[in-house]
């Protein structure tokens, strides 16, 4: 089983200490920003620390297909805009070099808004951005996986079609994939709880398994097509510790880096206090059984 989490990238140890994280955290995979998520500014490719990675993820025994980079979500594809579409594409391009200067494979990529042009214009321009990508970075072997969204406000990608049609007029489908985020087909109106098989039969006849690269494992604040996009620790919410298990279980999926985008946990003392939830999330996954006490777990064994 591949199950990881977001951790961060930061400070002097950069890569290095993004590692140690995922280890400290009992992870086999894992995924990173390569800078803060909503910003641009990026440091440069040797300040990242891409060699002493390589030798930690050696020394645990991670391989760097399973590291997994997501692209800041402020960036926008799908907008007709030409000066800021060309940013984005410029930036992405930036982000397809740094991600193969890493090593990793994978790089998560939320399609955009198409803030008033249509869904259909949107998905056109999407496939356009990600066909000058893909030829600005020819040598490059990184799949750009694009992630299934809630559908808020005017996100594109809510429905396995429109990502099936972005992929449709991408040109190389050797570097196109997909990231499942269960979250946000719960929110834009897949119901995975009462119809499980379903859901994924659907993906698989729509998309196709071959297309799916990682799956974001999170669960819900908000019910099936709420369209709000505000994910939940696991069990908590309204996807449910049995039905996120049995994604995190499913056969179909053992080779599919598994990565939880779980919220941090607020400590009762002071909001500014948060912890990563993802350490007990994991092991409480292992264990296969739902902990209702887990976010007072989590504060206890951090604030003690
Ligand atoms: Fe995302
Ligand atoms: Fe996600
Ligand atoms: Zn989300």
């Amino acid at each position: 089983m591949l199950l990881g989490s977001h951790v961060s990238n930061n400070g002097v140890k950069m890569l290095l200490g993004s590692v140690e994280e995922a280890i400290s955290y009992g992870a086999n995979c894992f995924m990173i920003y390569t800078g803060a998520p909503q910003n641009t500014f990026r440091k440069n490719v040797n300040q990242m620390n891409i060699d002493k990675m390589h030798a930690a993820l050696k020394e645990a025994n991670i391989s760097l297909e399973h590291i997994i980079v997501h692209c800041p979500y402020i960036v926008n594809l799908a907008q007709q805009d030409t000066e800021k579409f060309s940013f984005a594409v410029d930036f992405l391009t930036k982000e397809v070099i740094m991600t193969t200067a890493i090593g990793a494979k994978i790089m998560v990529l939320h399609p955009g808004a198409h803030v008033g042009s249509g869904s259909e214009a949107g998905v056109k321009r999407i496939a356009e951005g990600i066909n000058y990508i893909i030829q600005n970075t020819y040598d490059s072997d990184v799949i750009i996986a694009i992630e299934t969204m809630a559908g808020k406000g005017t996100e594109c990608g809510r429905t396995f079609q429109e990502i099936k049609a972005i992929i449709d007029m991408v040109e190389d489908k050797s570097r196109i994939g997909v990231c499942l985020d269960t979250c946000h087909i719960n929110d834009a109106g897949y119901d995975l709880v009462n119809n499980y098989d379903g859901v994924f039969k659907e993906f698989d006849d729509v998309i196709g398994f071959d297309y799916l690269k990682v799956i974001h494992v999170n669960d819900s604040k908000n019910p099936l097509s709420s369209h709000k996009d505000r994910h939940e620790n696991i069990g908590f919410g309204t996807i449910g510790f049995e039905t996120l298990s049995k994604v995190i279980y499913d056969e179909r999926f053992a080779s599919i880096p598994k990565i939880l985008e779980t919220p941090y946990v607020t400590s009762p003392i002071s909001k500014d206090l948060v912890y990563p939830p993802y350490k007990h999330e994991i092991a409480m996954i292992k264990a296969k059984t739902f902990d209702e006490n887990l976010k007072e777990l989590i504060v206890f064994d951090y604030e003690n």
